[in-house]
């Protein structure tokens, strides 16, 4: 997801960058590419106008060109903006402080991945915030939708209320509501009915459920593939129902992104979730400010964090994070991480998520490699003297050769990682110039 925006934003921005000075003129030229980007992406016509205004105001208002780093400073202004577009601040999760069970409502369309998400969120609750959760469907039109949801819950280990053939949607929900106090349940999801499109019988029975129930959530599902649609499926459902938030699956496919990027403009309510795969536990927190990082293409550094600390050695992680913070990142840090990512899955699996990886990745592809190359670049550091790796740029034609030839590679294999270095080390100033590795230390606490 996010790929071709991603690409086209980064050569806009590759180019504002490569500037000393710009100009008005400039920023508008670049404009008029993102708002084609953004277009292409499938994000609404009124959201990409707001955005675009909004950033050429601040782009050509402000002291930003006559700064030292205009390019820069444009893209921090579009990376904020992304992160308003997205929802602003992140929503790590639900109002669920009522009085138990706390209702969350889920609603969408058939097909939007609503009963699958619905077993997914009550075992985040439970796994992540140790929530007792209640699972129950109401859905009487889709064959066999309570016992799919009843299976769900075995594999995720929720509970779900027993089924009762012929009961309505309102009575299934008051019995939820009955059994949900009599086993002091934290939470009660409620799994309402689907339909092929909105309609009105859809919604009075959304309405009736939400009248007996009186939820304290109520989530809209929806399909991240299905772009315009989506948004024209969530624009409908605020309406009617009062929404609280919106979880967008399919986010491991190949949408465009246009959903994610206007659903907070038309609904009024954030992204609260992201569906990623098919499995259970395929869901995540959406997080605005990640995403946005994703798209400018500066990589998913907090992600790949997390992802590490799974797999790193606290001490490790914490020299590391540190390193990164003072713009320290040298030779052995790069080593350790290919290490790490071989560990991890491979280039593959972490492409995009760390910055500059990205574009090593489509050069090293391009030159006929794959995941042998982390073994390569390991060989390549290995062959180096600790001094080299700690100060790259002692690396001369001379001592390039010797590095090859010590790791059974080419001179110009050794070039490719010391750009790739390069370039991970300027992204990475970059994301703590905008801040973004705050929460870092945090990850790592
Ligand atoms: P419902 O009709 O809205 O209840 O949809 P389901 O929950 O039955 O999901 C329909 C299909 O989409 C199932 O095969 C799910 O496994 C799949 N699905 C749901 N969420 C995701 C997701 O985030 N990613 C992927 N790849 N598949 C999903």
């Amino acid at each position: 997801m996010f790929d071709n925006l991603s690409d086209r934003l980064g050569g806009v921005f590759d180019r504002l960058r490569g500037r000393g000075a710009l100009g008005e003129a400039d920023v508008r030229e670049a404009m008029r590419e993102v708002r084609i980007a953004l277009l292409e992406a499938d994000v609404a016509l009124p959201v990409v106008r707001r955005f675009i205004d909004a950033v050429t105001e601040k782009a050509i208002g402000q002291d930003v060109l006559r700064s030292i780093t205009p390019g820069q400073q444009v893209v921090k202004i579009v990376n904020d903006e992304l992160v308003e577009m997205l929802g602003g601040q992140g929503h790590e999760g639900l109002e669920l402080d009522v009085k138990p069970p706390a209702v969350v409502m889920m609603v969408g369309l058939q097909g939007s991945g609503k009963t699958t998400s619905t077993a997914k969120l009550a075992r985040y609750l439970k796994q992540k915030h140790g929530k007792k959760a209640l699972m129950a469907s109401l859905d009487v039109q889709r064959p066999a939708a309570q016992e799919q949801l009843k299976v769900l819950g075995e594999q995720a280990e929720v509970a779900t209320l027993p089924i009762i053939e012929g009961q309505q949607p309102v009575d299934i929900a008051r019995r939820a509501l009955e059994a949900s106090r009599l086993q002091s349940f934290d939470v009660l999801l409620l799994d309402t009915a689907g339909r092929l499109h909105v309609d009105e019988a859809l919604m009075a029975e959304m309405n009736a459920v939400a009248r007996v129930s009186n939820p304290a959530e109520v989530l809209l599902v929806v399909d991240a593939l299905t772009g315009q649609d989506a948004v024209n499926v969530a624009q409908s459902f605020s309406g009617e129902v009062p929404l609280t938030g919106v979880i967008l699956t399919r986010m491991d496919g190949d949408a465009r992104g246009g959903a994610a990027l206007s659903m907070r403009h038309v609904t009024g309510k954030p992204i609260k979730f992201a569906g990623t795969g098919e499995k259970l536990d395929a869901l995540e927190a959406f997080d605005p400010e990640r995403v946005a990082g994703r798209i400018l293409g500066m990589g998913d550094v907090v992600s790949l964090v997390e992802k590490a600390a799974a797999t790193i050695k606290e001490e490790d992680a914490e020299a590391l994070a540190k390193r990164m913070e003072k713009g320290q990142f040298d030779l052995n840090d790069l080593r350790m991480q290919l290490q790490q990512m071989n560990r991890m899955g491979g280039l593959g699996m972490l492409a995009g998520m760390l910055p500059g990886m990205k574009k090593a990745k489509a050069a090293l592809q391009g030159s006929g490699m794959d995941d042998r190359v982390l073994l390569h670049m390991d060989a390549i550091i290995g062959s180096m003297t600790a001094k080299e790796r700690a100060n790259p740029a002692l690396l001369n034609a001379k001592r390039k050769r010797r590095v090859a030839a010590g790791s059974g590679t080419q001179v110009q294999d050794v070039n490719r990682l010391l750009k790739m270095h390069q370039e991970m080390g300027r992204a990475m100033k970059q994301i703590k110039k905008m801040g973004g590795l705050k929460g870092l230390g945090a990850l790592f606490g």
